[in-house]
């Protein structure tokens, strides 16, 4: 089948043409092609990115914000035009709503902190899910020890989907904040996010989105879906490590205090007083990572060029082509099973260990994720050690799924 969505046509010519711009697919591992499926935990980096962080190092190279001089004028250019780049990639409008952290992980600390000490008191709550990873469930609880707040969970059915009239039911008066995944990292659910985001607010109670597992996947309207933040991180989409976003509604964040103090989030330092900067600099201080902002927009252009409605209609035939042909297993279980569902395929066989079906599919060249995937307390929840986690991109191929298949029948032959 063919998908010409917006711009490109994804097809097995057009696939290849793509698998050229990752050198790191050409890998061979244990003499073996590299079959990468664990794109769920880092994604790997085209040429066009790599190239802009040496561009950006060779020709831009100079701390940003401060400097009168040619170079630090060209490269405070180059990191707010990347900041224009997520803003348009999100549909947000406003760019001052855009601010550049470490990642996923610190921009949910970030809101974790600087919302909690504005807003939070002793005996109020948070909501947060059954199905988070622990980036978006551990802020939470230091802001609960801090504060003396209580944490609430949304609880999931069977099938790995958030139960929607439990989490009517645990919104209060007392309910200051309600964070959860856009998409799930083990179970690939698709959350309702514009549902748990109206219903929050029908209480005016504000939303944290977990974007990290859906900014590769799904094409984001921030403003469709009305989060008050989202949070998603460069690696996860073909950028380099070390840079994230956290995209915040302007009337909280004017509203929070910075996170870190020192260098650009300063309006003007005494000994008496510091009064800060405007946003979005009152949440970046220290020199930013703008050779990683230039580079994470370089990443954000070429999913654009591709366009993510084609990657999203290929990345699912992909899962169902890889689902179907795991259900021949026998003794395979699923976990996630929802309708709505991202390029994730958690399971386990019988009793086999997730670790020895990961550690065998190495040795065959295929990279999976094994483990409870930083989200103990949903593992918990299904009472078993761990899943087997395939994760797939646009550069993945329906060939790759067979040899996987073909290397999974081995390891439980060998493992049974
Ligand atoms: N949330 C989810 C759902 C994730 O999958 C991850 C990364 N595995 C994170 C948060 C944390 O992202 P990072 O480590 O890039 O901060």
């Amino acid at each position: 089948m063919q998908f010409i969505i917006n711009k490109m046509v994804l097809n097995n010519q057009t696939i290849a043409h793509i698998r050229k711009d990752f050198p790191i697919l050409e890998e061979k591992i244990y003499n073996k092609p590299l079959i990468y499926f664990d794109n769920a935990a880092t994604t790997q980096k085209p040429l066009q990115v790599l190239e802009k962080i040496e561009y950006a190092y060779k020709h831009l190279n100079s701390n940003i914000h401060r400097g009168v001089h040619y170079m630090s004028i060209k490269a405070t250019e180059a990191h707010e035009e990347a900041r224009d780049v997520v803003a348009r990639f999100i549909k947000a409008s406003k760019r001052e709503e855009i601010i550049f952290t470490r990642g996923s992980t610190e921009a949910i600390n970030l809101v974790a902190f600087s919302f909690g000490e504005a807003f939070c008191k002793e005996g109020d709550e948070i909501v947060i899910s059954a199905m988070e990873h622990h980036s978006n469930i551990v802020p939470w609880q230091l802001l609960c020890e801090r504060k003396n707040l209580k944490l609430r969970i949304v609880p999931i059915n069977d099938k790995g989907e958030l139960i929607l009239d439990e989490y009517r039911k645990l919104l209060n008066e007392r309910t200051k904040l309600v964070a959860v995944a856009h998409v799930s990292n083990v179970l690939g659910t698709i959350n309702p996010v514009k549902d748990i985001i109206s219903i929050a607010h029908e209480h005016d109670i504000p939303v944290l989105l977990d974007g990290a597992q859906a900014i590769p996947h799904i094409a984001v309207d921030i403003e469709d879906i009305d989060a008050d933040f989202y949070v998603f991180s460069a690696h996860k989409i073909y950028g380099p490590t070390g840079i994230g976003v956290l995209y915040g509604k302007e009337k909280w964040l004017n509203l929070m205090p910075p996170y870190q103090g020192g260098g650009e989030m300063i309006d003007k330092v005494t000994f008496e007083k510091t009064t800060f900067n405007s946003l979005p600099f009152k949440f970046e201080a220290g020199t930013p990572d703008y050779i990683g902002s230039t580079a994470l927009a370089e990443a954000l252009k070429y999913v654009e060029n591709i366009g993510l409605d084609a990657i999203v209609h290929y990345e699912h035939e992909l899962t169902v082509y890889a689902t179907e042909a795991l259900s021949t297993i026998d003794g395979i279980k699923f976990y996630g099973t929802s309708d709505r569902k991202s390029a994730v395929i958690s399971f386990n066989v019988g009793n086999i260990h997730p670790y020895d079906i990961g550690m065998l599919l190495d040795k065959m060249g295929i990279a999976v994720r094994t483990g409870h995937h930083c989200a103990q307390p949903l593992i918990d929840f299904y009472e078993i050690p761990g899943t087997v986690r395939a994760s797939f991109a646009f550069y993945n191929t329906k060939e790759e799924i067979d040899v996987f298949i073909a290397a999974l029948k081995k390891a439980i032959a060998m493992l049974s």
